[in-house]
């Protein structure tokens, strides 16, 4: 092989190198969205915590027993398809994110604006966490009850 030659191969080889470091450091991305499809969003399967919220205001905005939901920083949630469609319940910092047109929740900006709190019944992928408590069982729905075996805290886990 001479020497051009040589040097060729050596790049496509620094760039099988760079495309495969790529693949394996670029996180996994999760699709979710509202139940009219006129939204949908991306976010990193790197979810820092999780949770099923029982407070009255998760449970009011839901209509539901709970509120399972994964906390992960804003950025890393992307609204790739109806930006335009969305009814946000609040301010920038702090609000309910859900859909105008069919009323899905989807997320609340939370924390100053610096994570989203996923509704987890909006994702339509999998994602690596599952909740692993049930919080602010202080204020729980008295007809629900709790059946499974994660630890409850009062309010906020500790
Ligand atoms: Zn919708
Ligand atoms: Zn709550």
């Amino acid at each position: 092989m001479n020497r051009r030659l040589r040097a060729r191969a050596a790049g496509v080889g620094r760039r099988c190198v760079v495309a495969v470091e790529r693949a394996i450091l670029s996180p996994v991305l999760l699709w979710g969205g509202c139940w009219c499809g006129g939204v949908r969003y991306r976010v990193a399967d790197e979810f820092l915590y999780a949770w099923n919220c029982h407070c009255s205001r998760c449970r009011a905005a839901t209509g539901s027993a709970f509120k399972p939901l994964a906390g992960i920083e804003r950025e890393k949630l992307e609204i790739v398809q109806g930006a335009d469609e969305l009814l946000v319940v609040g301010d920038d910092v702090l609000n309910d994110t859900r859909c105008a047109s069919c009323g899905s929740f989807l997320f609340s900006v939370v924390r100053d604006g610096a994570y989203v709190h996923v509704g987890m019944g909006s994702l339509i992928d999998v994602p690596s966490i599952l909740p692993t408590a049930h919080i602010f069982v202080g204020s729980k729905a008295p007809w629900f009850e709790i059946t499974d075996d994660l630890p409850q805290f009062e309010e906020y886990a500790s």
